[in-house]
């Protein structure tokens, strides 16, 4: 593996537990081996733990390594694509079952925040920004979409009502989610993983899984260990690499980069997002925001197809953050860092079981807090024999990127910069 720590963000620079956690050196048995410790990984061993399976988790880096450290901290609700994109792709029942699903994950963090004691800033409120009139057409269907779910918590905001909660000249109006909110998105995980420990769950770092032996009783390897379990999670998602060629060919890892801000006084920051929500603009390509809990300004946005660090990430972010917010031209950045979300070509999450034992779940598409949190749940379900939701989602298409590996990161950068026109246009 080419990483085995922490990137230098805000997130590592105040994360609550710097627990080092051993290697695995042995030859171990388990019910259950979950590759990854991330939130589909350590949501996935929580939810077995609770339900009485042994878990031993293998992380290649540390817990929390991947996106679920890095992101954007936004608990959104739904899924990358909206529901009515899945009652199109899936059948009546399980687009039935999928979009009841698109509402449980931010339930699942508040409880486990709240059940295991987890320090990581939750606060609730989040806000969809629109641009333009087309824009708020989409967010009024989705108002009326989430409603016909059973999902009462959405505001729709006209212009002065959004500048009540972003001091920003930018959008037309937007939708406040009252149950959408935000995370220190690193502490989240890390309080995941002393959750797990403390059901008597097993967190291995610096032990990426390098083969899998498939057969009644699998075997993971490691560089100096095996694993030997009933059944085994994939939950690796953009930072998987190559394990499992059929996973990766119908996915793409791509990169979305973050700064955060000096502190910025209490005056300022109360005045760029007073009720303290966050905030994801309606772009395909789009920028998302918050504040942090000792007030700085975490925006986020881009993407780079393909997963490469670009060089100067704050040359890509800050000219959108000052479009945003002119008010903060003389504010520095005191971090800025990459991370990688896995995107497949639907941007519905890929679902499903290899054999009978070997179990995954990723590629949510840049929207998986929540979703990863449901996931684990699910997955928990199916194995000790409830599998009709893990099947509902194992059954969304899913289909190999044009062009193969070689083609794939020009073609969808092609696809994005048409939408990221459209947007620009507002056609
Ligand atoms: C910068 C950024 C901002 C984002 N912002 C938001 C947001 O605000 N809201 C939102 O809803 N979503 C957001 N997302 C998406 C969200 O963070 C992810 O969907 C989610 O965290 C994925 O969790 P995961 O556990 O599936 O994968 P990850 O968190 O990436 O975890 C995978 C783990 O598996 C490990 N691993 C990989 N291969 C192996 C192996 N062979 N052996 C052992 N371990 C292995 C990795 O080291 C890693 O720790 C963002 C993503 C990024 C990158």
């Amino acid at each position: 593996m080419p990483h085995n720590n922490y990137p230098a963000s805000y997130y590592a620079a105040t994360a609550n537990a710097k627990v080092v956690r051993q290697e695995l050196q042995e030859n171990k048995q388990a019910d259950v081996c979950v590759i990854g410790a991330g939130y589909t990984g350590l949501s996935t061993a929580l939810f077995l733990l609770e339900k009485g399976f042994s878990v031993i988790i293998l992380e290649a880096a540390k817990v929390g390594f991947g996106a679920s450290g890095r992101n954007g901290g936004q608990i959104v609700n739904s899924y990358s694509r909206d529901l009515d994109s899945i009652e199109r792709s899936a059948s009546a029942s399980a687009a039935k079952l999928i979009g009841d699903m698109a509402f449980e994950g931010g339930r699942i963090i508040r409880e486990r925040v709240a059940r295991y004691g987890i320090q990581c800033d939750l606060k609730d409120g989040g806000v969809f920004a629109a641009f333009n009139q087309k824009q708020m057409h989409h967010l009024e269907a989705q108002k009326a979409l989430w409603e016909r779910y059973g999902y009462p918590h959405l505001e729709l905001l006209d212009k002065q009502g959004i500048q009540r909660v972003v001091a920003s000249e930018s959008y037309a109006g937007g939708m406040l989610d009252k149950q959408g909110g935000h995370i220190h998105p690193l502490n989240l995980a890390l309080g995941e993983a002393e959750a797990v420990e403390s059901l008597g769950g097993s967190i291995f770092e610096q032990s990426p899984a390098l083969r899998i032996e498939y057969g009644d009783a699998p075997l993971v390897h490691t560089p100096k260990g095996t694993v030997r379990a009933r059944f085994v999670v994939v939950a690796g998602n953009a930072y998987l690499g190559n394990l499992i060629p059929e996973l990766a060919a119908k996915s793409m890892p791509c990169g979305t980069q973050v700064v955060a801000t000096e502190p910025l006084d209490d005056e300022l920051a109360n005045s760029l997002l007073p009720q303290d929500y966050c905030v994801e603009d309606c772009n395909y390509l789009l920028d998302y925001y918050r504040l942090s809990a000792d007030k700085r300004l975490i925006y986020g946005g881009g993407v780079v197809y393909g997963a490469r660090d670009p060089a100067d990430i704050e040359s890509i972010i800050r000219p959108n953050m000052l479009k945003t917010f002119p008010q903060l031209e003389k504010v520095k950045i005191d971090f800025a860092w990459t991370g990688n979300f896995l995107l497949t070509l639907s941007r519905l999450p890929q679902v499903g079981r290899l054999g009978s034992n070997i179990y995954y779940s990723q590629g949510c598409s840049g929207h998986g807090v929540t979703y990863t949190h449901v996931a684990g749940k699910v997955i928990a379900e199916a194995l000790s024999g409830q599998a009709e939701r893990f099947d509902a989602l194992a059954s969304l298409p899913h289909y190999p990127f044009p062009g193969g590996q070689r083609f794939q990161v020009p073609l969808s950068a092609l696809g994005a910069m048409y939408y990221n026109l459209r947007d620009r246009l507002g056609f």
